[in-house]
Parts: C-alpha cells; structure tokens; sequence
C-alpha cells in the first residue's frame, strides 16, 4: 500500500472525498483536498478506498514508498 496524496493539479474540489473519509482528508480555504498529515497510509481503510473510487478527477493518488516496500518485503520474508 503505498503514500496516499492528493494531485492539486487534478483535484477540482467537490469535497467527496472528505464527505466520505473526513479522517483521511481535509479541505484547505480555497476547497481543494489534502491528505490529513499523520493519515497517509491509511489507503486500505474502506471508507479511504470508496473515496480513491468516487473522486470524480482521480485526484487521489497512491505513492510507493520505500518504507511500503520494505514492509512488502518483511511481509514476504515471514
Ligand atoms: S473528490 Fe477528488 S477532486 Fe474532489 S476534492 Fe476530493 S480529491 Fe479533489
């Protein structure tokens, strides 16, 4: 699972991803989404996941991360 983000180049603000997962995402002053810091792994939370589906620009990005590989890897080795 990788780095949650928002694009601000895609994201258009309609605010559903906050409406779906507000634990995961914020609204800045000028309405674009944000991931709330501290709450960038939790892309395989369900509300998360249903919010990533219905975000109408697919603004919602997942980044890899090398710490996620590491994980993948540790997961693996066990
Ligand atoms: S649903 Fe998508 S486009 Fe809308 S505010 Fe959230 S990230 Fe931006």
């Amino acid at each position: 699972m990788g780095e949650l983000l928002v694009d601000g180049g895609r994201c258009q603000g309609h605010a559903r991803c906050w409406a779906l997962a507000p634990e995961t995402f914020e609204i800045d002053e000028e309405g674009y989404a944000h991931v709330i810091p501290g709450r960038e792994n939790s892309g395989d939370e369900p509300n998360v996941r249903k919010a990533i589906r219905n975000c109408p620009e697919r603004a919602i990005l997942e980044r890899e991360t090398n710490e996620a590989s590491e994980k993948a890897s540790e997961v693996s080795a066990s």
